[in-house]
């Protein structure tokens, strides 16, 4: 999308071209290498590159994303930024979460701006699509939340704004300069999808064992095709085959994300349907209680039904936790802090949740 070399879209190489044909020294590249990724500073910090050059790279060098909004909750826990990606023209908003829990600090980045595909319940896909994020706007979220973050990110999670597997190559470029040069294990950088098997199938031929969860939803084909279009071209026993065979050429634990939707997929039938698909697959289920969407009449289930589900699946030998809602207050949900910016500028929301 952009043209030029950008901050984190340029690699290793492109950066000693670049510093060589100004004449520097060859160890200024890698310098300015180690101090983006293994320091996982912002240049103006880069003090040992002295001011001149720094000045001089950040021209040749532009970071990519310009913030619109930031807003923190959850007592400074969970920080939100909405960006205008500046590539192109007009510039396109992407979100970026970052958490700190009290063992790890995670990051979920937006692969697309928008997503074409349109699941009923979900902000972004009912925006519909944008484009696609380059690797270097991928990495450079993480790269900016790191910045202001109080401790080093542990994790990544492909979860924010649009479809990681629909966006393979630079996902995968993304992943690949995360874990060579941020450092971030394999097992800590998870792929969302909602079940784009040929991207699953993709995943498994390569060599990185990153974690694949897949958003299920529903426990059968009729009401996963209402609330996840793509279901009628990839069905529930295609996709679980797909992610099957990721399990088997990775080594990793599965884990499946079910947003729990009031009246509609949260009946202790449905957990035990659920539970009889999943059976021997090792896999890990997140219960997500839904967050509201302008787009989507129906609100999340009560915590108490939400329990029973989970203790119908474990019954039935299947794992499942329920994940808390992080920065519902900032409506820290997929394509949620864009939906409101689009209607009245978003402000500043105080902290509200606990951990
Ligand atoms: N496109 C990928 C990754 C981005 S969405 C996917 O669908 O997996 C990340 C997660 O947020 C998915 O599990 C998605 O189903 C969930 N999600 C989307 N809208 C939501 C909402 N309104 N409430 C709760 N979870 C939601
Ligand atoms: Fe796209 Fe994921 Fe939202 Fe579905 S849930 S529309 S796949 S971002």
């Amino acid at each position: 999308m952009s043209v030029g070399l950008t901050r984190y879209g340029a690699g290793l190489e492109e950066i000693e071209g670049l510093l060589a044909s100004w004449g520097e020294k060859g160890y200024r590249a890698r310098q300015l290498w180690e101090g983006l990724y293994r320091r996982r500073a912002p240049l103006e910090e880069l003090t040992d590159l002295g001011k001149g050059l720094r000045d001089r790279l950040a021209t040749a060098l532009p970071l990519e994303l310009a913030p619109c909004t930031g807003t923190t909750a959850d007592k400074g826990a969970t920080t939100k930024w909405l960006w205008s990606a500046t590539a192109g023209n007009p510039g396109v908003e992407v979100e970026t979460v970052l958490m700190h829990y009290r063992d790890r600090a995670t990051v979920c980045v937006s692969s697309q701006a928008g997503c074409a595909m349109g699941c009923t319940f979900c902000a972004t896909g009912q925006a519909g699509f944008e484009r696609h994020l380059t690797a270097g706007e991928i990495v450079e979220q993480v790269a900016r939340a790191q910045h202001a973050s109080r401790s080093r990110v542990s994790n990544v999670v492909f979860m924010g704004m649009g479809e990681p597997l629909a966006n393979f190559d630079a996902t995968w470029a993304a992943v690949e300069r995360l874990y060579d040069h941020f450092g971030i294990s394999a097992r800590h950088l998870t792929v969302s999808t909602v079940g784009v098997v040929p991207g699953i199938r993709r995943l498994a031929e390569q060599t990185l064992p990153v974690t694949l969860a897949v958003s299920l939803h529903a426990p059968d084909d009729k009401l996963r095709d209402e609330l996840v279009p793509l279901n009628r071209r990839y069905p529930l026993d295609e996709v679980l085959a797909a992610a099957g065979e990721y399990l088997d050429r990775s080594g990793r634990r599965l884990s499946f994300e079910y947003a729990m939707i009031d009246g509609v997929n949260d009946s202790p039938a449905q957990a035990g349907a659920l539970a009889r698909r999943l059976a021997g697959m090792g896999a890990h289920v997140n219960l997500i209680p839904l967050n509201p969407t302008p787009g989507f009449g129906v609100p999340a289930s009560p915590p108490e039904r939400i329990a029973r589900f989970a203790d119908r699946l474990r019954a039935g030998g299947v794992n499942a936790t329920v994940r808390r809602n992080r920065g519902t207050s900032i409506d820290a949900a997929c394509g949620q802090l864009r939906a409101r910016h689009r209607h009245a500028p978003a402000t500043m929301v105080g902290a509200t949740r606990e951990e």
